[in-house]
């Protein structure tokens, strides 16, 4: 998929934002490396702290495409909430997530899985999944 628009989607942006709180990642950064250039050319990266690393994007020519790619390393080959693998594609098997709005929807209509710990603990979001579901899947 190209992302490579200059034009800012601010719905792509908020969904991301709104995606790292919903995984449990923390610290989520939009910004350029580049100042005084023309936007296209500043190497904008998205970044969020997920399960203790630092995930970061590459450069790219808009914030709307390093929001995507962040989005995108967020949830390529996540676990869902109904048990299968989260896939980005109608050809991959698991359950299809898509950008709806300013929020990325799953297919499937199951219901939330609460976790006890803090936010980004890793541990409780595991337990709290596989009280569910039994294990993560692919394990
Ligand atoms: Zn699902």
């Amino acid at each position: 998929m190209a992302y490579d628009k200059t034009v800012v989607y601010t719905d792509a942006v908020v969904a991301c934002a709104d995606l790292v709180g919903r995984t449990g990642a923390m610290g989520f950064t939009l910004g350029h490396v580049h100042e005084n250039v023309p936007i296209e050319k500043a190497g904008w990266y998205a970044e969020a702290l997920y399960q203790g690393a630092r995930l970061s994007t590459g450069e790219h020519r808009s914030p709307t495409a390093a929001a995507m790619d962040l989005a995108e390393r967020l949830l390529r080959g996540s676990a869902c909430k109904c048990g299968q693998r989260v896939t980005l594609s109608d050809e991959s098997r698991g359950c299809r997530w898509q950008l709806v709005g300013k929020r990325w929807q799953s297919e499937c209509s199951a219901p939330p899985i609460h976790v006890g710990g803090a936010r980004g603990d890793r541990a409780a979001a595991v337990a709290a999944y596989e009280q569910v579901h039994g294990r993560l899947p692919g394990c």
